[in-house]
């Protein structure tokens, strides 16, 4: 039998993630915050399952800082891989509540990293960083190599923790890795990503449920892909000998605007006559040139996007318009 546990496991990759695994034959854990019922929509097909769940899909309540629990809770199920997904991942929010931020996603991180030090069957561990890492780089597509130079608190937690990652896989001989992720989407993506608030709102305007859409600014590109694709890239890191971090990137980017206009298009809507610029969303500052550089995924791994942002866009409109449609 194999066993992975998952922090984070209610989230968009969490849930992409978890069902990867038990198609790969895992028994898979998941540790989840006592308030997160909400969100565990994205787990409901596999809660419903009966020979999933309770059977090979366990969740454990713990909070990032319960670290008696989770240590016990490692001690019961005896993971051979731990991918570590959870942590406030919403840049704009982060200039809000940069202490929370940085609580659970630096300091959650290293509490992890520390617990495993000590364990006598360590996992192999798997942290998702992000492109935030880079903030404002002067050169592009960014890899493995590139300096880390945040400017956002979500960017300096996420440095944190990447470089935290690095020490322990150096420092103590941990199998530890980062998965610097660029934007994924999919229709699991939470409501307050951008890619996710345009989708919405185009099904509902289309559907004369609203007519307008609040948002900052249009000009930052983003180098976004496809969740699913990504749980993949980092299951196959796990499986690899030797420990390696990797960028997961399509390479490409689009603008905020590109995005919003293919949205409202594939709904036979002009944005234009929906849009209302709010500075409420307008962040105090926005990374730049970030596109990535995964050759060596695709070399090593032997990973490749599937999906660009036409196939991204088509497969999160058609959603929201059914949900709505439904309620
Ligand atoms: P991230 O910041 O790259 O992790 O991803 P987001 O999806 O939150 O934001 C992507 C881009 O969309 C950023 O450049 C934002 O400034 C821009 N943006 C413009 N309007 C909005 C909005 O209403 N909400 C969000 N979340 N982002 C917006």
């Amino acid at each position: 039998m194999k066993f992975a546990l998952i922090t984070g496991i209610t989230g968009q990759d969490g849930s992409y993630l978890a069902e990867l695994l038990l198609q790969k034959g895992y028994t898979v854990h998941g540790l989840v915050r006592r308030n997160s019922s909400t969100t565990r929509l994205r787990l409901d097909p596999l809660f419903h399952d009966k020979k999933i769940y309770g059977e090979r899909l366990f969740l454990h309540y713990a909070d990032l800082d319960d670290v008696t629990t989770i240590r016990r809770i490692l001690n019961k199920t005896q993971p051979d891989k731990l991918y570590h997904l959870a942590g406030q991942s919403h840049v704009g929010a982060s200039f809000d509540i940069p202490e929370s931020t940085c609580q659970f996603t630096a300091m959650g991180t290293l509490k992890l990293l520390e617990i495993i030090r000590d364990l006598a069957k360590q996992p192999k561990f798997l942290h998702i960083s992000s492109s935030e890492i880079f903030g404002r780089p002067d050169s592009g597509p960014q890899n493995e190599m590139t300096a880390m130079r945040p400017i956002s608190p979500y960017g300096v937690a996420k440095t944190f923790a990447t470089q935290m990652t690095r020490v322990y896989r150096d420092s103590f001989g941990l199998f530890a890795v980062n998965a610097i992720c660029y934007n994924h989407e999919s229709p699991r993506r939470g409501e307050s990503f951008v890619t996710r608030k345009i989708t919405r709102a185009a099904a509902a305007i289309s559907l004369g449920l609203e007519d307008k859409l609040r948002m900052g600014s249009l000009d930052g590109r983003r180098d976004w892909g496809f969740a699913p694709d990504y749980v993949d890239a980092m299951w196959r890191m796990l499986n690899q000998d030797s420990p390696q971090d990797y960028v997961l990137a399509t390479g490409i980017t689009h603008s905020v605007e590109d995005f919003l206009a293919a949205a409202f298009e594939s709904v036979g809507l002009n944005w234009q006559d929906h849009y209302q610029a709010d500075p409420r969303y307008v962040r105090p500052a926005e990374v730049s040139n970030l596109v990535g550089d995964a050759s060596r995924a695709a070399t090593e791994l032997g990973w490749k996007p599937t999906t660009q942002l036409a196939g991204i866009v088509k497969a999160m409109v058609e959603h929201d318009v059914h949900l709505l449609a439904k309620s």
